[in-house]
């Protein structure tokens, strides 16, 4: 068998890790912060027609624009968020990990770099490795937050082409204000990037950095459709941002890189937002249990708008995820110190999470 290191591979990636989130067969699977509602089946049998009118014409290739799926996401993210955003400033890709990776490619890329805030998401650092972008990165302020004042050192210190802000953060599930993402664009001319895949668990409250895009060519909001609206299979993930910016984005993008059974399956989806959305209150109020039901049983957690809680206390976090799934339940080691991260989900799946951990400590 031939091994990595006797193949001709490029210098800077010898030695690094894939994604590696563990795929196993479990009853309750807690561990990617998907939405573990399955889709409603009248959403189905409209994605299906959908998908079924795009193979009539399977035999060409799908429109270079998406222009109907960028309408549909312009039309969605408009209501959703009450800042009107134009199908021009709309970009998507097979899960926001591309969009990235988009990003990375047209902004990073050799001889330049990207900051982020550890801990934050994995694939933020491995998209940077692969697109030859340095990944640098800053420490952040007591409970996980980034003041703009950390923001802006950070930034005077590393003089990044590019700044990945992940709001709510992966795996802290802790926001980022919008002062600190003015502040950041202010003192860089790079490209300021938030990570919005879990925005829709926020509270109505908690705000979006959509609004902060006007007047600000340079910042870029990419979200996904594969957590709070369920659609993690079917990989789409977008970014909104002035037009210039998906010009950009162009030039890096292969011909076709999203299929027709993709872009009508999604446009369909989006037809059908309000039910695809409908679970989003009761993941919140799973959520809102874990984050209560976690420190009574000893368990400190960190104050998560997402879908998904960080949790500390453990003494040996290998140990309990082993024990965890022993009992069918899924969670995920993210490598910080005694502590484990678990998705909400159901009522059910939340439920046997709890007490599966109850019985770990009898
Ligand atoms: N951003 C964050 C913060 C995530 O946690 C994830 C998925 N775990 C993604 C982006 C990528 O999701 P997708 O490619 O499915 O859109």
């Amino acid at each position: 068998m031939t091994s990595l290191d006797q193949l001709p591979l490029r210098d800077d990636l010898r030695g690094k890790k894939p994604y590696g989130a563990p795929m196993l067969d479990v009853p309750v699977t807690l561990n990617v912060n998907e939405n573990t509602h399955p889709v409603p089946s009248a959403v189905r049998e409209s994605i299906v027609a959908a998908v079924g009118d795009a193979l009539e014409s399977i035999n060409r290739y799908p429109d270079r624009e998406f222009t109907a799926l960028r309408e549909a996401l312009a039309g969605f993210v408009s209501t959703q968020s009450a800042v009107s955003v134009h199908s021009d400033q709309v970009w998507a890709a097979n899960g926001s990990n591309e969009v990235l990776q988009h990003v990375l490619q047209a902004f990073g890329g050799p001889g330049r770099s990207v900051l982020g805030f550890p801990p934050t998401y994995s694939m933020h650092p491995i998209i940077a490795e692969a697109t030859g972008t340095k990944w640098v990165t800053a420490e952040r302020d007591a409970e996980f937050a980034i003041s703009p004042e950390t923001a802006v050192a950070a930034i005077e210190h590393h003089n990044p082409n590019v700044v990945f802000f992940c709001a709510p953060n992966n795996p802290t599930g802790t926001g980022v204000s919008l002062e600190t993402i003015e502040a950041a664009y202010d003192a860089t001319d790079g490209i300021v990037l938030v990570d919005e895949a879990y925005i829709e668990f926020a509270p109505d409250a908690y705000p979006s950095a959509i609004s902060l895009l006007a007047r600000r060519e340079r910042l870029l909001i990419s979200r996904t459709m594969s957590k709070a609206f369920a659609f993690a299979g079917a990989r789409v993930g977008y970014l909104v941002a002035d037009p210039a910016v998906i010009d950009a984005l162009r030039l890096v993008r292969l011909p076709y890189h999203l299929s027709a059974l993709t872009q009508a399956a999604a446009v369909a989806a989006l037809g059908h937002s309000d039910i695809m959305l409908a679970m989003v209150d009761d993941i919140r109020a799973q959520r809102d249990r874990l984050l209560h039901e976690l420190p009574a049983r000893g368990y400190p957690v960190t104050q998560s708008v997402a879908n998904f809680v960080l949790f500390s206390g453990v003494t040996n976090p290998q140990e309990t995820f082993q024990g965890l799934l022993d009992h069918g339940v899924l969670v995920r080691d993210v490598g910080i110190a005694n502590s484990l991260r678990v998705t909400a989900g159901t009522e059910a799946e939340t439920t046997a999470f709890l007490e599966a951990l109850d019985r770990l400590a009898q």
